[in-house]
């Protein structure tokens, strides 16, 4: 196995002892590839509602080598750019169902971590998000505007006072709070999931690439490896970012890379400096948001703003960027110049796997329905996994369910601009977009296109 725990601060954190590679042909119902959160919740959900089915998951590095393990600890009900956005394309009906849906998923996801005792340091203290700029007010608004519509009860807008209450930085204008967001430690959480679906009797092999997933002839299911072939009934692909190695599914999927910054631990008076008494999650409103938070042993976690696509898929060599690193410092220090004297430790980075519709997909790869995939959570998967785990199990047991009426099943991706087109119009898209970010304004004409070609 690899240098697995350099990945991020979180993979570093504890002991952790993988489960061994697979040692020679299997069989069994369901073969799960990727051992994300969205692997490990729909094994635990399969088992959960038929303990007769064998699930075995397989991993090429360990339980949240991926995303899962990498990312900001963020578990929100934000399905696609903003609520907004999801009324905007999903129409009123859908976009409430679905938002509840996601809701409901993170009280499942508080329950089972405390019922199986997982040390994943769950807390749900809501999400804050707030404006830096005149364009970003828009975008609070429209939220807003959108939450009443939907009756939802659970967003509140915030004036500048308000907000600067909460969170001391004099750049925050306005903003709203959601009354649900969670935020963890991901690598725990996903080394629980794992210890939780070996409860269960899910078969889990670590160190273990899948180098084909394969309907054969529409009856039966071979996962090759290395170390042997599984035979299933059915396939999950739940490889997210590296299911770019997949054809069918390559022309529907793009690779961005986020990255994040860690401090070390704040004193109790550099707290004071800044209030966050409530310890919630805060998200900016650009396009390519930042998002901040303190970590349960006393850091500030930094994260966001720039996203560079990597073409070929996960590449390790983006794993570490010191210029983005450094931009993400600065806008640190331009937010919280009283904490000029709080240094920055570390800094990391993860593929992200982007859809031209901003959310999940989940579908099958073929008619024959042997292959399902589950992916694309375009950089907000921590809850919305949990959601697709449980629509995983409903089609794998072919159980008809409301929930696979949910945009993330009916919505097909849309697909990528076509090759050799794709790469030069999507990278300027984003160049014009992170200009328009930068300098705060809306960006006008060309930005408007710029996100029309992006969503
Ligand atoms: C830096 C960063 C910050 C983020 N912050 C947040 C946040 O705060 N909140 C939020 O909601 N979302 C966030 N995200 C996104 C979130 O982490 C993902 O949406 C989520 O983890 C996706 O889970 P997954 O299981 O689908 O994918 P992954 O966690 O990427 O899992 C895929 C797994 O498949 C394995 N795999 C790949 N290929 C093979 C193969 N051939 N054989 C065997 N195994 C294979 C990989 O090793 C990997 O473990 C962030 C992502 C990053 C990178």
């Amino acid at each position: 196995m690899s240098d697995w725990r350099t990945r991020s601060f979180w993979l570093a954190q504890g002991s952790y002892e993988p489960c061994g590679p697979l040692e020679g042909p299997t069989s069994c119902d369901v073969v799960v590839v990727g051992g994300g959160f969205t692997g490990l919740w729909s094994a635990i959900q399969l088992k959960d509602a038929d303990p007769s089915v064998d699930v075995v998951v397989i991993e090429q590095e360990v339980a949240g080598y991926g995303a899962s393990g990498r990312n900001g600890g963020f578990a929100l009900t934000l399905i696609s750019r903003n609520l907004h956005d999801l009324v905007r394309k999903v129409g009123a009906r859908r976009a409430r169902a679905t938002h509840v849906a996601a809701r409901e998923s993170l009280r499942e996801i508080e329950e089972f971590v405390a019922k199986e005792k997982i040390d994943a340091h769950v807390e749900n203290p809501g999400l804050l998000t707030v404006s830096n700029g005149p364009e970003q007010d828009v975008r609070i608004r429209q939220d807003i505007e959108a939450a009443q519509r939907l009756g939802l009860g659970d967003f509140h807008f915030l004036s500048g006072a308000e907000i600067q209450e909460m969170l001391h930085s004099e750049r925050l204008r306005c903003g709203h709070f959601e009354d649900d967001g969670l935020l963890l430690d991901p690598a725990a959480l996903a080394r629980g999931l794992r210890d939780a679906a070996l409860r269960r009797g899910v078969r889990i092999f670590e160190g273990t690439p899948v180098d084909a997933l394969e309907d054969i002839d529409g009856r039966r299911v071979e996962a090759r490896t290395p170390f042997g072939t599984v035979h299933a009934d059915r396939g999950l692909l739940a490889t997210n970012a590296y299911a770019h190695a997949q054809r069918e599914l390559r022309r529907f999927l793009f690779t961005i890379y986020a990255y994040i910054v860690v401090t070390e631990p704040l004193s109790a008076e550099q707290w004071s400096r800044i209030g966050w008494d409530k310890r919630m999650g805060v998200e900016d409103k650009r396009v390519m948001p930042h998002f901040h938070r303190p970590t349960h042993d006393g850091r500030i976690l930094w994260g966001g703003r720039d996203a560079p696509f990597s073409r070929q898929g996960p590449n390790r060599r983006r794993d570490r960027d010191p210029r983005i690193f450094a931009r993400l410092e600065e806008t640190f220090r331009w937010t919280f110049p009283q904490l000029a004297d709080v240094r920055v430790e570390r800094g990391w980075a993860g593929p992200v796997c982007g859809t031209l519709n901003c959310f999940a997909s989940v579908g099958w790869l073929s008619p024959t329905e042997r292959i399902a995939y589950a992916l694309g959570y375009a950089g907000h998967g921590v809850g919305p996994s949990h959601l697709v785990g449980k629509i995983v199990r409903d089609m794998m047991l072919n159980r008809q369910s409301d929930l696979l009426d949910l945009p993330m099943v009916t919505k097909k991706p849309l697909p990528l601009p076509p090759v050799p087109l794709r790469w030069p119009a999507m990278e300027l898209s984003q160049r014009i977009l992170q200009h328009a970010d930068d300098v705060g304004d809306d960006g006008g004409f060309f930005a408007r296109v710029a996100l029309r070609a992006l969503q």
